[in-house]
Formats: structure tokens, sequence, C-alpha cells
């Protein structure tokens, strides 16, 4: 069994599915689970669609932005008008529609309730093509197979419940070869739609690895493969060859966007060889993450977050920032699942780097302003360097105030402006 991870930007446009579909013929026949992400930029529109988040008044146009990007791709896609595709996506959309229209609730619940849609959306579009072209596949809603807690936006999957799941839908499939099914979403035993945080569909096809025990897992993207940094904003990247599994979990956690950071973990478990490969030049070799002993070639990495909050957290009461007060901030960011991605605290207060969202941070703040001053400062970017000297740093700062910074014996992380 190998499993394909297809992400947003492989799935784009009309072109990039023909491509996509391209690249599953080849490997057509053997046996295939592959995970799609949502078209595009389609999961940040849906954010936007999430019930209270923008006024109602703006929810028509949106949807209809959304729609007509879709219907495009259908239609070029499909040169029959009574394809049975345009009912799955209209069905779909008036589901859409009809969530985004709800009363708001939970923001993280009513956040997965929404934003699933990009996946369910582009899966149905994709599975039909596959068809269409010849491509044999079965559609699978993935929120039947993986199974997660209540915890929404970043649900904790169960493992066992999601193997016995999986194992047991694809001996009830033996003659299907081909299975496509969506990356990011997720479900409760009692059948509320999860998702497993942004980017979060590496980590999908990783559940799947893990449970079918998978030969090889290969992830399809927009770079030749792991690159020692973003090209987007360096020149002169590095392809690496080879990674261990350790190196390749650090450096997503600590944002590299090529992976997620929990993608690692399940195929570690298993031993899985994880191909990273481009989708434009999908012959070429890729990188692997594997049991290697080192990273090949060693070279310093660069990663980049972008649009960073950096907030400071004061006792009002003039106490340290001890354990009682840790306590207290740390209870708070985890009720509202925010991620900190840096910290650091002198005496007198906590400083963290956070993702920016205006809504969370204002919910923080009702949290903890009895008795905390909070400040903050937004647009920031953080830059973590692994394998640094002083000279890489002193270059990417480029005499640019720095904010905070850390450093271990192999990593940097500095927040500038
Ligand atoms: N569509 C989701 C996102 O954009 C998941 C993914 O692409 O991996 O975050
Ligand atoms: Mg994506």
């Amino acid at each position: 069994m190998r499993i394909f991870k297809f992400g947003g930007a492989s799935v784009n446009s009309t072109a990039a599915v023909r491509n996509m579909a391209a690249i599953v013929q080849k490997y057509y026949g053997q046996p295939l689970v592959i995970v799609v992400s949502a078209m595009g930029k389609t999961t940040n529109r849906l954010e936007q669609l999430v019930p209270g988040v923008r006024p109602m008044a703006e929810h028509p146009l949106m949807l209809e932005e959304l729609r007509n990007y879709h219907l495009q791709i259908i239609s070029e896609l499909f040169s029959n008008p009574d394809h049975p595709v345009y009912q799955d996506f209209d069905r779909l959309f008036a589901q859409l529609a009809q969530q985004s229209a709800q009363t708001p609730t939970h923001y993280n619940y009513d956040y997965d309730q929404t934003v699933c849609f990009g996946e369910l959306l582009s899966t149905t579009i994709i599975s039909h093509y596959l068809n269409y072209i010849g491509l044999e596949n079965l559609w699978v809603d993935v929120r039947q197979i993986i199974c997660t807690n209540h915890n929404y936006r970043e649900g904790i999957v169960d493992f066992a419940l999601t193997q016995e799941a999986a194992r047991k839908f694809i001996a009830a499939h033996q003659n299907t070869t081909t299975f496509i099914t969506q990356g990011f979403i997720a479900g409760t035993s009692d059948g509320h739609t999860t998702t497993l945080g942004r980017e979060g569909s590496d980590y999908s096809a990783a559940i799947l690895s893990y449970c079918l025990d998978a030969d090889r897992m290969t992830i399809w993207k927009d770079v030749p493969g792991f690159l020692n940094a973003d090209p987007k904003y360096f020149t002169d990247t590095v392809k690496i060859e080879e990674i261990p599994y350790n190196e390749a979990i650090e450096l997503a956690y600590y944002g590299a966007s090529v992976i997620h950071p929990k993608t690692v973990k399940p195929i570690q478990n298993k031993n899985i060889m994880l191909d990273i490969k481009s989708f434009v030049t999908p012959e070429a070799e890729g990188s692997k993450i594997g049991p290697f002993d080192t990273i090949r070639p060693l070279t310093p990495l660069y990663i980049v977050k972008q649009n960073q909050t950096l907030l400071s957290i004061l006792p009002k009461d003039f106490s340290f920032i001890a354990e009682d007060n840790l306590q207290t901030i740390f209870a708070a960011l985890a009720r509202l699942n925010i991620r900190v991605n840096l910290m650091q605290n002198t005496a007198l207060s906590f400083s963290l780097c956070i993702d920016d969202n205006p809504l969370l941070l204002s919910q923080l703040r009702d949290h903890l302003q009895q008795q905390f001053h909070l400040r903050y400062n937004r647009g920031l970017k953080l830059i973590t360097i692994r394998y640094y000297t002083q000279e890489i740093i002193d270059k990417i700062v480029a005499g640019r105030p720095v904010l905070l910074q850390q450093r271990t014996r192999t990593t940097a992380q500095l927040i500038i402006q």
C-alpha cells in the first residue's frame, strides 16, 4: 500500500488537477490511498465563513466567489454539463451555505463544521474526475475512519479506533485499488467533524500510512523536496537529500512549512519512508525522510514564520512570574487552543510568540485581564536558524531590531519586525 498526499497547490486549478491525475495514472493499479487538501486557498476563505467571524451580510459574496472558483474548474474538467459531479457539488455547497449561516456557538467547534467543506468539495470533484478519465477509484469520507476526541481545531487522534476502522474499510473493499479521501478533517465517535490543525493533510496521510502499514508515503509539493529555506524568502536554496526522522520533527516543529509537525511520528514508529517530491517534475528524486543517521548534505536551515504576535504578560499585583502565574496563563492558552511558538520570561513579565489571530487574542485578553496587563506587538517574523553561525545571524538580522532571541547549541530563534 502506498499513500499519496496532494496539497492545495497541487489541485488549485484545472491544469493542476490534470497534472495530478497524470501522476496518479503512473501508479494506477497498485494499492493506493490518495489524500487531498482543499483546492488552493479555499481553507483561508472558509475561515472567513465560520459563523461570527464576519458580518453575515458579507457571506453571500464570499460564498459566490468560492462557488465560482470550484465551478470554473469543474466546467473545464468535465465536458458533459449533466455529469453527476454537479449534483454532488451543489448538495455539498448548500450544506456549506447552511452551516455558515448558523448562530455562532464555540469558535473552535464552528470552525471545524465549516472549514471541512474545502476537502469535501475538492475530493468530490477529483474522485469524479479520475473516474471520468478511467482511473477507477472510491471516494471515502475520512470522518468515518480517522477518529479524534472533541478537541476542535486540533483533534487528538485515537489510533486504535482509527486503525480498526481503516483496516476494516480496506478489507471490505478488496476489489478497489485506488481510494480518494480528505486530508485535514476527521470525526468524533459521535459524528461531529473535527480538524487536525492547519496544513494537517500531511498528518492525515501519515495516520493512514501508520494504520495501513504503508510501504511508502509520498507528499507531492510545488518544491523539488525539502529545501534548507523557503524559496519564497531566500534565493540559493539547497535541497536536502536525506533527513533523519528526529531532525524532520524538529524542523517541522519550528515551522518548516514543507511538512506538518505531527506527520513524522506515526511514520517513524513504523519505519515508513516518506518521500517529498515535486508534482512539477515527478520523475526527479525529491527528498527522503527516513531512518538516516544525519542530515545530508549538512547545511544551515532557515525557517520563517510570518504574522507573528509577541505578547507580554505582566502580573498586575507585581508578583513574580512564577509557577502559579504561569499555570493561569497556560490554562487560558490551553483552553483556547493557542499554540506558543516561542516563550521567555523575566521576573516580571512573560513573553510569548503566537500566530496572529485577533479573535483568539481578544478571548485570551478576556481570560487574563483581571490579573495581568497584556501588551502586544503584531506583524512580526519569527526566524529559526538551525546549524547557525554568528555571520549567518548578522546577515539575516541586517541591522533590524531584534525583539527577542533564544539560542541553543544548534538552533537560534529571533523575532524581528
Ligand atoms: N486545507 C488545509 C489547510 O489549508 C489542510 C492542508 O492543506 O493540509 O490548512
Ligand atoms: Mg495546504
